[in-house]
């Protein structure tokens, strides 16, 4: 019942030629997709994104906003900047955002309402470290994480979002989660929030991400509760991304 979303994040990486060399790829590649695609590219490609994917079906994000509406925040992009430049979605609280800049669970919900206000669709990343996991605090850390958002935001916010599920441990490290390991984590953070919610819990789109490949995609896709899949090393690679797509 839930569409399966496959979103790229390609990171800080690609030039203006890589870029158009790669949408044009995807494009002529996802034609017949029936998945939800989309693409989160660095802040400076979005015009020449916008100008690749428009009408093409592929919607494209960004991986990060801020908090403020406008002003004197140098150095910052604004979710009504992002909605003028047709990104439809916002990668929020990525685990390289928590870790290497300092995004607490609060700063987190807050980018997650001013995207919400901005009417873009928030993809929330959750997950834990392999010292957190291996402590066996695997639940505790993701369910506090999601809480945070949910407090702030409150549940209803949630039918207008979705969850990524990322154990940092696994991304871009080629340590992928199992299948189990990953729908165990998915299915508690359904339940966790289907206790406030039913219907909103039952209709969000949880992806999984970390070291999703074209070989351990499918086998991810088809758990219950994984409904897709974020793609960061895999998404920059026309032929992997596409295969990915076309698993799920
Ligand atoms: P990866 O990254 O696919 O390269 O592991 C996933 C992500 O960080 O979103």
């Amino acid at each position: 019942m839930r569409t399966p979303v496959v979103a790229g994040n390609w990171k800080m990486n690609g030039s203006k030629a890589s870029a158009a060399a790669l949408l044009n790829d995807l494009k002529a590649g996802l034609t017949s997709s029936t998945a939800e695609v989309l693409i989160c590219a660095p802040y400076p490609f979005l015009d020449q994104v916008a100008n690749v994917l428009n009408g093409s079906g592929i919607k494209w994000g960004a991986q990060n906003a801020s908090q403020h509406g406008s002003g004197a925040f140098t150095g910052e992009v604004s979710v009504s900047m992002l909605a003028d430049f047709g990104c439809t979605h916002v990668i929020l609280g990525h685990s390289e955002r928590r870790a290497l800049f300092s995004e607490t669970d609060e700063l987190v919900a807050e980018k997650f309402v001013a995207t919400l206000e901005g009417g873009l669709t928030p993809i929330l990343c959750l997950g834990e470290s392999l010292q957190e996991r291996d402590a066996g605090k695997t639940i505790e850390v993701v369910e506090r994480q999601l809480m945070a958002v949910v407090e702030k935001a409150g549940i209803h916010s949630f039918s207008n979002a979705m969850l990524a599920y990322e154990p940092v441990w696994a991304i871009g490290t080629g340590l992928t989660a199992t299948p189990d390991q990953a729908q165990e984590v998915h299915s508690v953070l359904r339940t966790k929030l289907a206790q406030l919610d039913v219907e909103v819990a039952g209709k969000l789109p949880i992806l999984y991400g970390g070291s999703v490949k074209a070989a351990n995609a499918a086998a991810l896709f088809s758990c219950d509760d994984i409904d897709g899949g974020l793609i960061g090393g895999a998404s920059l690679d026309a032929n992997d991304f596409i295969a990915i797509c076309q698993a799920a």
